[in-house]
This record gives structure tokens, C-alpha cells and sequence, in this order.
């Protein structure tokens, strides 16, 4: 449970181009979304003894049977190292994500130091960039 003090206005108004800042409700919408999701990713993790924030994996049993030089079993334990790969980078993403959302810096594109239009991050709450730098980026 979060209680944003009142004190704490947000940000800059939007410039010239309309919506670009996300309301408070948004906000308060894409953080639960955001801690769901990241809720989700550690209990993948958890049930691989994988921690979150090393490349350290305890339980990656897969394979290590009587079958650890099947085919099958090598794609899957690669194909599980992925997700967890997947999953930990993810926390990370989020973790980066919720910790501006508490210091209000959340939206701010890397690149140029605009606020992220609010309806991308909508779409894709861990965006880094603006939709410019975005494409100009590649
Ligand atoms: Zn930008």
C-alpha cells in the first residue's frame, strides 16, 4: 500500500502536444500492474531457487535425471534458463520502474529528458524513451 503525500505534485504540465502527463489514477493503475506482473516473475524465479538479482540458479534440475543427455531435456533446460533470464531482467525493469514512480521521476525519457507521452506508457509501462527517440533509435 502506497500513500503518496499530497505535497508531491507531478511534475511539469504538459507542454504543448496534450496529454503527455499521466494522472495520478494512471499512475496508481500501472504501478499495481507493474507490482502484479513483478509478483508473478519472482514466483517463477522462487521456484527455481533463481535469485532475482544474480545469475545464480539453485533448482535448475532439469535434465540432471537418468535422461540428462536427451536432446529434449537440453532444449528445455535451456529453454527454462531463458525464462528465468527473461523473468529476472524483467524484475529488474520494474523494480527501476516503480522506484521512479516513488521518487517521481517515472516517464522521463532517457534520451531527451521529455515526459514520456502518457498513452505509450499505457501500452508499455517500462518504456525508457519517448516515442522519438524510440524510433530514432531503432
Ligand atoms: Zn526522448
Amino acid at each position: 500500500m502506497h500513500i503518496l503525500a499530497p505535497s508531491a505534485p507531478p511534475r511539469l504540465a504538459a507542454k504543448d502536444e496534450g496529454q503527455t502527463v499521466m494522472d495520478q489514477a494512471t499512475l496508481d493503475e500501472l504501478r499495481s500492474q507493474l507490482e502484479g506482473e513483478r509478483a508473478q516473475h519472482i514466483e517463477l524465479l522462487d521456484e527455481y531457487g533463481a535469485d532475482p538479482y544474480s545469475d545464480e540458479v539453485k533448482n535448475l534440475d532439469i535434465g540432471n535425471d537418468g535422461f540428462a543427455d536427451s536432446a529434449q531435456a537440453t532444449e528445455e533446460r535451456s529453454e527454462l534458463l531463458g525464462q528465468i533470464d527473461a523473468a529476472r531482467h524483467r524484475v529488474q525493469q520494474i523494480d527501476t520502474a516503480l522506484a521512479q514512480m516513488d521518487e517521481g521521476s517515472y516517464g522521463i525519457c532517457e534520451d531527451c529528458g521529455d515526459q514520456i507521452q502518457a498513452a505509450r506508457l499505457e501500452v508499455r509501462p517500462l518504456s525508457v524513451k519517448c516515442v522519438d527517440c524510440a524510433a530514432k533509435a531503432g
